[in-house]
């Protein structure tokens, strides 16, 4: 158990500056803390090894003294502090709480003092839904039977018994907290800890409610009306706060996230919030023009026009005729993209067979090279 060299561990020189060291803890401190690494002993050693070497390294009077005097220095009467089994993590998150900058919410609500009662959330809820086209071009409104975990009716969700109520917590009178007064480096020192008695909530329950055992919450089913806006897509969560497991204890409920699926659509393929249609046009309106509908996601057919001479591989934009975009995603409503072959008729009469004949020799009925390039070129343009 041979300690290592402070400045090691903390990955630093020994001319370091004090905002270097700062630096390089927090790096260390936010890689292994235990809230990212929970149940790893291996991280929790690394993390309080590095606490240990900053709190030496980042105050000058106990780095000059570990420079002169090396771990020796640092087991002499005034430290007793680290002698032994070094630093507890609640030792730590009240000295350092602060290194991690305004970030504490994030590292499940230690930090330092102000600690207030703590009150339980609920689990969140994951959902599945599959919207056809139409659902995501117009968004809608779906209803879940959910089961979940609802305010015990019986204690209303205090948790106590009928004619009993929830107590102050004896050990930290209310607060949540716990406050130590221990001995270390700097002479006698105050830490903060969670209520071991209540767990933070403030209160304990002694006649615990018969239906739910105390805890507030019971198994029950709601429905639940959940608005998905237009222009979602595959893959996409949509959040609703509040409507997942209610909290113990009068506490805050959890969020449902929905799992967007999509239905293929015979009609038009999705690309972001484009529609694309694949119209295949005759021979006779390619080479003649002509007017064709189209279909829109609407339902209604759109009118347009083609003109003589349109060729396979020609792609129409009918602007804003796509999906609407959802906010954050994508950059305005899509369009329509119809991209157009020509139909060339697999059986033909014997009149059809004869008037085609006559073309076969005619300059016009075969293709120029430029013709062909351009065909493969627009192929793509638009693939690109
Ligand atoms: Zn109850
Ligand atoms: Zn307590």
């Amino acid at each position: 158990m041979a300690k290592r060299d402070y400045y090691e561990v903390l990955g630093v020189g020994k001319g370091a500056s004090e905002d270097e060291i700062k630096k390089a803890y927090r790096k260390i401190a936010i890689k292994y803390h235990p809230d990212r690494n929970p149940g790893d002993k291996e991280a929790e050693e690394k993390f309080k090894e590095a606490a240990e070497a900053y709190d030496v390294l980042h105050d000058p009077q106990k780095r000059q003294q570990y420079d002169q005097f090396g771990f020796e220095g640092m087991n002499g009467a005034g430290f007793g502090g680290f002698s032994g089994g070094g630093m507890n993590m609640d030792d730590i998150f009240s000295m350092f709480g602060d290194i991690f900058g305004g970030r504490a919410g994030g590292f499940g609500g230690f930090g330092g003092g102000g600690r207030r009662p703590q009150q339980f959330r609920g689990g969140d809820l994951r959902l599945k839904v599959r919207l056809s086209l139409l659902d995501v071009a117009h968004g809608v409104t779906k209803k879940f039977k959910v089961r979940k975990d609802v305010v015990c009716s019986h204690c209303h969700g205090s948790g106590a018994e009928a004619g009993s109520a929830a107590e102050i917590c004896p050990t930290c009178h209310g607060s949540g907290v716990v406050t130590h007064t221990t001995q270390s480096f700097f002479g006698m020192m105050q830490t903060q800890g969670v209520c071991p008695t209540c767990h933070g909530e403030g209160k304990v329950i002694k006649n615990k409610c018969r239906e739910c055992g105390g805890t507030g919450v019971v198994k029950g089913e709601e429905v639940v009306e959940i608005k998905i806006p237009a222009g979602v897509a595959e893959g996409m969560v949509v959040n609703v706060p509040g409507k997942g497991n209610a909290g113990m204890h009068n506490g805050v409920n959890g969020d449902i996230q929905v799992y967007i699926e999509e239905e293929p659509n015979d009609t038009f393929v999705r690309d972001g919030n484009n529609l694309i249609y694949n119209l295949l046009l005759d021979f006779p309106t390619a080479a003649l023009g002509g007017e064709v509908e189209i279909p829109t996601i609407e339902g209604a057919k759109l009118k347009i026009n083609i003109e003589s001479g349109t060729q396979p591989g020609k792609t129409l934009r009918l602007r804003g005729k796509g999906l609407p975009s959802v906010q954050g995603y994508g950059s305005g409503t899509g369009d329509l993209i119809v991209n157009i072959s020509v139909y060339v008729p697999k059986t033909l009469s014997h009149e059809e067979k004869s008037a085609l004949a006559k073309f076969r020799e005619s300059d016009n009925f075969k293709g120029d090279s430029t013709t062909k390039q351009s065909i493969f070129q627009r192929f793509r343009n638009y693939f690109n």
